[in-house]
This record gives structure tokens, C-alpha cells and sequence, in this order.
């Protein structure tokens, strides 16, 4: 049995960023990663570039200058993905704090509890279990894997239960830049032959050359000339909480990879020496189980750039982006524009759980809410949220619902971070 101050579950954008923050605080922390690498999607799941902004001064700020792209926009318009390989190693220093304890390696497998609240965590490492103990948890694990071992109120996917599809993202390398085009989404109008290089796809697709769902071929700009980070992949139809899923969904997006790799070469002006170089060691995950807290935020508040008492996130900004939980490209016909928008501390606080955060794409909101905020910017600012939130906690011995959130934005607010409108 150990002891901290705060246990941060998964090393994502959200949990290193948590992690980071409740260190800087003075806090003991414990910060827990089932694979052998931390950053999450930024590095496992091979997803770039960083999406979305926040206001000024979190760690977001820091992050980007760190990995080398600062030029990141809120859509990827001028961004470029990062060098995955080096993140690797540039996280891992970054988080190597001597109050950070970090288990690599282990899973989360239950979830210490007295009443309704969370006291700790039981994790599967090398070793066999070992019990954590602290004042706050915080489930950054995407999944959120513990708020649903401790109970809490889970929703998943529309009203009709799909979930956006998963994907695996890789990089191909061999791109001849002087032709090479770059398409960014659904919101480019980059051409092809004359015509929008997707609606060139989908002709491709209706000729039998492509299957269908792949049409949306999204090559986003890397930090290295002549690559390009292939966000294309899908498989419709799965929910990744479930573990006789997983394999099947995998061993189709990784026949899906090769079968762009070949497409590209063979019928885009540019990509004929083309090469897969890498991919995901994961399946990536873009929706599963979404945790309902205090405040269920909604695509209509973040669409209008709503503002909160207890905002601990400020000017958010992403587009809703639903990929088509149903079939190919966007799940509705157009694409939501958000006016910059404040997430509030209640969104943090699993409803009817004491001694638990939420952050990262699990927090609470719709199903339409997450498909703005889900992005790593935005993830990574809740992260640095709920660790100085945590750390407060700790030191206070109250639980994280009984801080005073003035005495939160005071600190958050003292080191930089810009919350409240001018
Ligand atoms: C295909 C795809 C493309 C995307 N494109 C972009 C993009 O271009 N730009 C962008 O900004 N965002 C993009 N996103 C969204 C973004 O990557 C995620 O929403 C974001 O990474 C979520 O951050 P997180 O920290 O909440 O979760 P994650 O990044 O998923 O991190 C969660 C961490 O928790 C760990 N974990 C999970 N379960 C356990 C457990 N039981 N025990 C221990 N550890 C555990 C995981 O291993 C992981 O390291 C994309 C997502 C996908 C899937």
C-alpha cells in the first residue's frame, strides 16, 4: 500500500497535464499508465496536430512549445503534427517530477472506495495488484475506467447508442511537397482535377476504388516535409469498453492502413513513392463512456460561447465534430462553429461521488458537447484544472466538491491562467 496526495489514472494529454499541475502545487502524486509510454493519443494513439485552443497561460502553452508546434491553430488549418517519436521521450522528461511517481505498465483494476467515496486505486502492474491511496483520484483515462468501477453515472454515444468510429491514425513519408496536397477535413476545399479533393474521393469511392467509408481522406501536414499524418481509417459499429471488440476492430484498421497506402500511391499526383512509416500501437478512441457530473454540458451552451461562475476552463474553441458514428465522413451534413466557450468545475465532479475528478474526454456533456471539447488542447487545459483542484484538496482535506472554486480561480488565475473576460 502507497500514499499520495493525488492518483491521476491515465497518461494522456488530461493526465499528464494533471499530474504536471498537482506537482507544481506541492502535491505527492501517483500517475498511472497501462501501456509502456505516456502522452496517450498524442503519442500512442499517433494523433496529431494538437486541435482546438484555450485561453492563455496553461499548460497547453507550454506543451506545444515544448513538442515544437506553436504555429497550432484551432482546426489544424496552419498546424502541423508532431514528431510522435521524440514526444515519446520529451513527455517522459516533462513529467519526471520528483513528487511524480509514475507506474508504466499498469492498469487500473479497481477502484478503492469507503461509502461513495474514492479512496484509492488497485492496479494490475509487473508485480501483480498493488493498492494506491489518495486524498483525490482523478480518471483522466479516456474510457473513463474509474468512475465506472466506482459507480458512477455512465452515458455512451447518441441517443441511438453509436459512438463515433474508431480509427487508426500512421504517417506515411515519400511525398513529394512541390504537388503532394495537404487536406485538412471536412472543413478544406483543397482541389483535385478541378474538383474539392473529398469530392474527388467520394468519386473514387462510388468507382469502387475506395470503400466507401474511407472517402474522407484527411492528410494533415507533419512537422517534417514530405510526410503527412493519415487520418483516415475507420470502423463503425464499436464500443471499445467492450473487450471482445477490441482485436477485430484493430486487425480491420490495420488492413485499412496498407489499403490507403496503396490508393494514395496509385491515384494522388504526389503520393506515388509513398511509404507507410509508422501507426497507432493502439486503436484510437475517439468517444466511449462519458461520466455525468454536477453539470451536464451541451453543444448549444459551447455553440454559443457560454460563461460559468465556476469556469476553470476559458475560451475553449473547436468545431463539433461528429465523424459519422453511422457510415462515411460527418455525422450531420454541416460543421458547428463554437463560439469560444468555458467549461465549469461542476462538469469535473462525477455526480454522487465524493473524492473523484474527471478529466479529458470523459468529463460530463452530450454526446454532441464532447465532439468540440475532446480535443487535446482542450483536454489537456481540464487536466491542469483538476490537479490544481486536486492538490488544493488535498491540502485542505476536504474533497474536491467542498472546495471553495473563487479560492481554485485565485490560484489558477495568480499563475497565469486566463479565466474570466476582460
Ligand atoms: C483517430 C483520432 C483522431 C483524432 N484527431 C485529433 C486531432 O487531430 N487533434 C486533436 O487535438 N485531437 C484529436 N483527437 C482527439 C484526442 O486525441 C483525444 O480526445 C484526446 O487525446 C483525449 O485526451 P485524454 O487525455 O482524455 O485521453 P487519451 O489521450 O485517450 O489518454 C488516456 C490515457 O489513459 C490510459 N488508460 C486508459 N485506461 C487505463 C487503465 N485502465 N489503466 C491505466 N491507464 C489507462 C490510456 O492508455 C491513455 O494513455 C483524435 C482522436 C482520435 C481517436
Amino acid at each position: 500500500m502507497k500514499f499520495y496526495d493525488v492518483i491521476v489514472a491515465g497518461a494522456g494529454p488530461a493526465g499528464l497535464c494533471a499530474a504536471v499541475a498537482a506537482a507544481r502545487q506541492g502535491a505527492r502524486v501517483a500517475l498511472v499508465e497501462r501501456y509502456g509510454v505516456v502522452g496517450g493519443n498524442l503519442t500512442a494513439g499517433y494523433v496529431g496536430p494538437i486541435l482546438g485552443m484555450v485561453g492563455k497561460g496553461t499548460l497547453r502553452d507550454e506543451l506545444v512549445k515544448l513538442l515544437g508546434v506553436p504555429e497550432n491553430d484551432m482546426i489544424g488549418e496552419t498546424g502541423k503534427a508532431h514528431d510522435v517519436e521524440r514526444a515519446k521521450l520529451l513527455l517522459a522528461r516533462w513529467v519526471n517530477h520528483e513528487n511524480i511517481d509514475v507506474y508504466l505498465q499498469s492498469s487500473v483494476a479497481g477502484v478503492l472506495k469507503e461509502g461513495n467515496r474514492v479512496t484509492g486505486l488497485s492496479i494490475a502492474t509487473q508485480e501483480g495488484l498493488l493498492d494506491l491511496k489518495g486524498s483525490v483520484v482523478i480518471d483522466a483515462t479516456g474510457d473513463a475506467v474509474v468512475s465506472y468501477l466506482a459507480g458512477a453515472h455512465i452515458e455512451k454515444g447518441r441517443e441511438d447508442g453509436l459512438m463515433q468510429p474508431v480509427t487508426l491514425e500512421f504517417t506515411i513519408d515519400g511525398v513529394d511537397e512541390r504537388i503532394g496536397l495537404i487536406c485538412i477535413g471536412d472543413v478544406d476545399n483543397v482541389q483535385l482535377n478541378g474538383i474539392r479533393f473529398l469530392d474527388w474521393c467520394k468519386q473514387r469511392a462510388d468507382e469502387g476504388k475506395l470503400p466507401q467509408k474511407l472517402a474522407a481522406v484527411r492528410l494533415h501536414p507533419t512537422v517534417y516535409s514530405g510526410q503527412r499524418q493519415v487520418n483516415t481509417t475507420q470502423v463503425n459499429g464499436v464500443d471499445i469498453t467492450r473487450v471482445d471488440q477490441i482485436f477485430k476492430a484493430d486487425l480491420e484498421l490495420r488492413e485499412q492502413m496498407f489499403l490507403l497506402e496503396a490508393f494514395l500511391r496509385e491515384n494522388v499526383p504526389g503520393y506515388e513513392n509513398i511509404r507507410v512509416i509508422s501507426s497507432g500501437t493502439t486503436t484510437g478512441v475517439r468517444e466511449s463512456r462519458r461520466v455525468m457530473g454536477d453539470y451536464v454540458i451541451t453543444a448549444e451552451e459551447l455553440a454559443a460561447g457560454c460563461r460559468f461562475p465556476d469556469v476553470v476552463v476559458h475560451k475553449a474553441e473547436f468545431i463539433v465534430d461528429i465523424h459519422n458514428p453511422a457510415g462515411a465522413g460527418q455525422a450531420e451534413d454541416h460543421i458547428q462553429y463554437c463560439k469560444p466557450y468555458d467549461l465549469p468545475y461542476r462538469c469535473f465532479l462525477p455526480a454522487g461521488l465524493e473524492g473523484l475528478l474527471v478529466a479529458g474526454r470523459c468529463i460530463s456533456g452530450t454526446h454532441r458537447a464532447h465532439a468540440s471539447y475532446r480535443v487535446m488542447s482542450i483536454c489537456m487545459a481540464m487536466g491542469e484544472a483538476t490537479g490544481i483542484a486536486a492538490a488544493l484538496a488535498a491540502r485542505k482535506g476536504c474533497t474536491p466538491r467542498a472546495l471553495d472554486v473563487k479560492e481554485l480561480q485565485q490560484i489558477m488565475t495568480n499563475q497565469g491562467i486566463d479565466l474570466f473576460d476582460e
